[in-house]
């Protein structure tokens, strides 16, 4: 190990895929000063998507290292505190105090703190919990109870509850989802492509409840009954909940940061435009260069990495490492989701466009449905046909180019 010739500290908070992402970053911009990645979680970093797919379909033990991020040897040796939580931040005093008392003085900042799984606002029952999923442990406890012929009630038809409709499905269950929208994924990908999910769900077995809430749920005979805003009674050995996420800033209160959705970026993602301290991934609400309209947060995986190395570039230009080139950020999301019945890919902003249509194929079967806004492409979902992603991706990245000329 080289001595660090560097005096200063930079703390990142959050020992997830942003967070790793950043100490690369940063890293690789040359920074050699102290390094100190604080994280709740007790694992080094790993990655998250397939805790809904590979890890629920039940091939092979569900440990860490089947899902580990990859952490590069460093020369400089990066501090991991992990099973911590940072209670608060002082922005002006530059200091973080952790849920042991501890403090990390701190010369900058990036919070990579993420979001959390949304819980409803229902009486807690610990006879009959529901399950979130989130995190390694989460999926595992799921995975444990998807026994052939379980009954499974989902709540919440985004991407994370189709996922365990469809994993649920594939191990042997019976699985109703209940969920509040008119289809599956409603906000993500529009109505139209929603119902063509619906049908091929429905087709492979799954139960909707759709346009419906929970009222209440309740411990019934080793499983819980659940009630349902119309009336309706479920019965379900088995409730997993994937109603939404919130987003870790609480430790960041009383700093007068704008925290409303996570926490608000300038164009350089510093949080509130503060020096050298900066978000990344789910938890930033940032501007988007490319997308244009008002700053939003997105929580794909693609999003920690970039942001991570646009906000390293700040960080490491305002503790004066280099020259700030004053770019603002922007991207083109793009996201993925394998249903069983379906491998999606999204790229640009379908939930921006007033008109829906099929580019190219069936609906029924392989397809590229585009979506429009005011007559320009703004997005791209396909159904299959996962080897065209990059000809469609540029379609939507010139079209946006076009737009905002
Ligand atoms: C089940 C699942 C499946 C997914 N599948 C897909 C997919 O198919 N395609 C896709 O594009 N995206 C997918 N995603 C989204 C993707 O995984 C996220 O966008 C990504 O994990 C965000 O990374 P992050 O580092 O910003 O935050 P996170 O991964 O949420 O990590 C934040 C970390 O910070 C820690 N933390 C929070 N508060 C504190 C605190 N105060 N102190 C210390 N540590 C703290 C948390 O414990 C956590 O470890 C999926 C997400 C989930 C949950």
């Amino acid at each position: 190990m080289e001595p660090a010739q560097d005096p200063r500290t930079i703390a990142v908070v959050g020992a997830s895929l942003g967070g790793l992402r950043a100490v690369d970053a940063l890293r690789r911009l040359g920074y050699a000063g102290r390094l100190v990645v604080i994280g709740a979680e007790p694992h080094m970093p790993y990655t998250r998507p397939p805790l809904t797919k590979k890890l629920l379909l039940g091939d092979g033990v569900a440990e860490h290292a089947q899902v580990a991020l990859r952490v590069k040897p460093d020369p400089h040796d990066t501090e991991w505190v992990l099973g911590r939580d940072v209670v608060h931040c002082d922005l002006a005093a530059r200091r973080l105090t952790l849920d042991d008392g501890t403090t990390v003085d701190f010369d900058g900042l990036v919070a990579a703190t993420g979001v959390r799984s949304r819980r409803l606002p229902l009486e807690p029952d610990t006879a009959s919990p529901s399950l979130p999923i989130r995190t390694l442990e989460d999926s595992v406890a799921v995975s444990e109870r998807l026994r052939p012929d379980a009954s499974v009630a989902i709540i919440g038809a985004g991407f994370i509850g189709c996922e365990v409709a469809a994993a649920a499905r594939a191990r042997g269950c019976r699985v109703a989802v209940v969920a509040v929208d008119e289809v599956p994924m409603q906000r993500p990908l529009g109505l139209q492509v929603g119902a063509e999910l619906r049908r091929r769900h429905e087709a492979a077995g799954v139960v909707f409840h759709l346009g419906r809430g929970v009222a209440s749920m309740a411990p019934e005979g080793g499983g819980t009954r659940l009630r349902l805003d119309d009336g309706t009674t479920l019965e379900a050995d088995v409730v997993v909940e994937a109603v939404g996420s919130v987003p870790n800033v609480e430790w960041l209160a009383g700093n007068g940061l704008d925290l409303d959705d996570g926490v608000l970026c300038d164009g350089a993602l510093r949080m509130g435009g503060i020096r050298a301290c900066v978000a990344v991934g789910d938890v930033a609400r940032f501007p988007n260069a490319i997308l244009g309209g008002p700053p939003r947060r997105v929580e794909h995986w693609q999003i920690p990495g970039e942001t991570a190395v646009h906000a390293a570039a700040t960080l490491f230009a305002d503790l004066g490492g280099a020259e700030d080139d004053g770019e603002p950020f922007g991207t083109l999301p793009t996201f993925w989701s394998d249903q069983q019945v379906a491998s999606i890919r999204a790229f640009g902003a379908p939930g921006l466009a007033d008109d829906v249509r099929v580019l190219e194929g069936d609906l029924a079967g392989d397809v590229a449905i585009g979506y429009l806004h005011e007559g320009a492409l703004v997005g791209v979902v396909l159904l299959g046909l996962a080897k065209e992603q990059g000809r469609f991706l540029q379609q939507v990245q010139e079209s946006l180019t076009l737009a905002r000329a």
